[in-house]
């Protein structure tokens, strides 16, 4: 495939930047956005200008520029659609055996969330990537079996908050706490036992009785503990085709995560959610087989708390964010220079997608900004970071 060549010629790490909107509420407090420039006919620079007094000079102002270019820079009348055509050959990919890793990077508010789920996975409009992925996904399989290749997917949905896992399809509590481990000692590949991995079908394929997770309002998983309280029922139900059953299970993590919003003041900002498709491929006539794992990955707020609030929790939090995204950003680099050590093994977040980092993977990261003049210095450090891994 001749996108699989370009890839192989560029290297296996992508970076998007995506700058979202002003709100409707932002724009009562703020007009344009006068200090990022997008040049013409160039979709790959942003631009950020500050007007500073300079201290050198007798009260001149100065504009201070910062050119950051990506391998696309996506502006804020980006449609979700538009953004997913960039990256729907890399997703296709997976089907090819390619581990695909796409991950979402900025800070809280910028659009990241937006971006992964979108704000409503059955709005097929304004529904976001991981959606839309494995929707493609599925269409591929379809495609594919036209050429004797038959696959099987399953999903799985977890959260990362402050160094453990939580299970977002329903925490077994009675399993412990989720821990990445080693399928066999003679093996580096990493499982996390007991970790819900939730067979789905291809959109054509009819199965009459096939398992359906029901979250209950009494069931749903509980943020107060460091472990999930309950897990879901899970029941019989004839579903006509798959697709939906996906984003049945997308809007259980979603109310998973929004449950533990709300009880711990937006505890979502603060964790990474990861959300996985295992995709095994057979062609019996060819005697091949293929499998990978399509990894999205929404991270934590990458913006630095307050000092007068790193005490306590918070302080802990803050450790962990910091710990796991500059773990993040030192593996992506280390892959890029392909370094004989990747340190993999500095946070849960780079243990936990090992495998799908190394080797024949293929990264995406989008660089999420925010359109407010007040986040200025945040968006500055994520364009900063997300360079560093460009
Ligand atoms: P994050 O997950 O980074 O904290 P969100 O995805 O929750 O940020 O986005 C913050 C707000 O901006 C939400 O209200 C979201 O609906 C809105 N938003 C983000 N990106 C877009 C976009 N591209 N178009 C329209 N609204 C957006
Ligand atoms: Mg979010």
């Amino acid at each position: 495939r001749l996108h699989n060549l370009v890839q192989e010629l560029k290297g296996n790490i992508r970076v998007f930047c995506r700058v979202r909107p002003l709100l409707a509420a932002e724009k009562e407090k703020q007009k344009g956005m006068e200090h990022l420039h997008f040049p013409p006919q160039d979709n790959k620079t942003l631009v950020l200008l500050r007007e500073e007094e300079s201290h050198i000079g007798r009260e001149r102002k100065e504009d201070l520029k910062y050119d950051f270019s990506f391998d696309r820079v996506f502006r804020p009348s980006a449609s979700q659609e538009e953004v997913f055509e960039e990256i729907s050959l890399l997703v296709q990919s997976a089907l090819d055996g390619y581990h695909v890793c796409i991950f979402a990077y900025g800070q809280t508010g910028s659009g990241k969330t937006y971006t992964m789920e979108g704000p409503d996975a059955l709005d097929p409009e304004r529904r976001g990537m991981i959606p839309r992925a494995v929707r493609q996904v599925f269409q591929g399989a379809q495609e594919l079996a036209e050429k004797g290749w038959q696959y099987r997917f399953s999903a799985s949905f977890l959260e990362i908050y402050n160094e453990s896992l939580r299970d977002l399809l329903g925490a077994r509590p009675e399993c412990g706490e989720l821990e990445i481990r080693r399928v066999s000692s003679a093996s580096e590949e990493l499982h996390v036992p007991n970790l819900r991995r939730i067979p789905v079908a291809s959109e054509d394929e009819v199965k009459p009785a096939f398992f359906l997770l029901i979250p209950t309002e009494s069931q749903r998983f509980c943020p107060e503990t460091s472990r999930g309280c309950a897990g879901m029922k899970v029941g019989h139900h004839g579903v006509p085709h798959s697709h939906p059953q996906v984003l049945q299970l997308l809007q259980t993590a979603t109310a998973n995560r929004s449950v533990a919003r709300t009880a711990l003041n937006d505890h979502s900002s603060r964790s990474h959610s990861i959300f996985q498709l295992r995709i095994d491929g057979t062609n019996a006539a060819r005697e091949l087989r293929c499998s990978s794992v399509l990894s999205l990955v929404d991270l934590a707020g990458s913006e630095r708390l307050d000092k007068s609030q790193s005490q306590g929790k918070r302080l802990r939090e803050t450790q962990s964010i910091n710990t796991s995204l500059s773990s993040l950003g030192l593996v992506i680099m280390a892959l890029a220079k392909k370094e004989p050590h990747i340190p993999y093994r500095n946070s849960k977040l780079t243990y936990l997608l090992q495998n799908s980092l190394g080797g024949n993977a293929k990264m995406l990261m989008f660089v999420n900004i925010s359109p407010l003049e007040e986040n200025f210095s945040e968006s500055l450090n994520s364009l900063r970071f997300a360079s560093k891994v460009n």
